[in-house]
């Protein structure tokens, strides 16, 4: 897969992101327009459009996602308090980057249910 996204820019270095973590499959940056105290994407660098284009192949990296999420959620100081994971698919759940990412939430009290 080589399509370009918002996000493989960022990943290549074409648009200016601050990363929180980066390893060969997954990285994490801080969002542009933080929800949050502590706002961050975590996105796989195979641009899988959204969830929904997973397939079983992708079983291993889904996992990768997440336990990178937890990690950089300890990182953050947020593993105490807890947080919120989020992943918007498609138009209705609000998804606007077509490049599969996790967004983490923390730094205050979170409601339900979500917008
Ligand atoms: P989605 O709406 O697809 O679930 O989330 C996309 C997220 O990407 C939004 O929270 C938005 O603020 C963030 N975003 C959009 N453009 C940029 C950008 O250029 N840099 C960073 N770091 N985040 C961005």
């Amino acid at each position: 897969m080589s399509q370009e996204t918002l996000f493989t820019r960022i990943i290549n270095g074409q648009i200016p992101g601050k990363f929180v973590h980066r390893d060969e499959d997954i990285v994490a940056i801080r969002d542009i327009n933080p929800q949050a105290p502590t706002h961050v994407l975590v996105i796989p660098v195979k641009p899988l459009p959204s969830l929904a284009e997973a397939g079983p192949e992708d079983e291993a990296l889904l996992g990768r996602l997440l336990l990178t999420a937890k990690r950089v959620a300890e990182q953050e100081g947020l593993a105490e308090g807890g947080y919120r994971l989020v992943i918007n698919v498609g138009g209705q759940g609000g998804q606007t980057v077509p490049h599969l990412h996790v967004h983490l939430l923390g730094g205050r009290q979170m409601t339900w249910p979500p917008g």
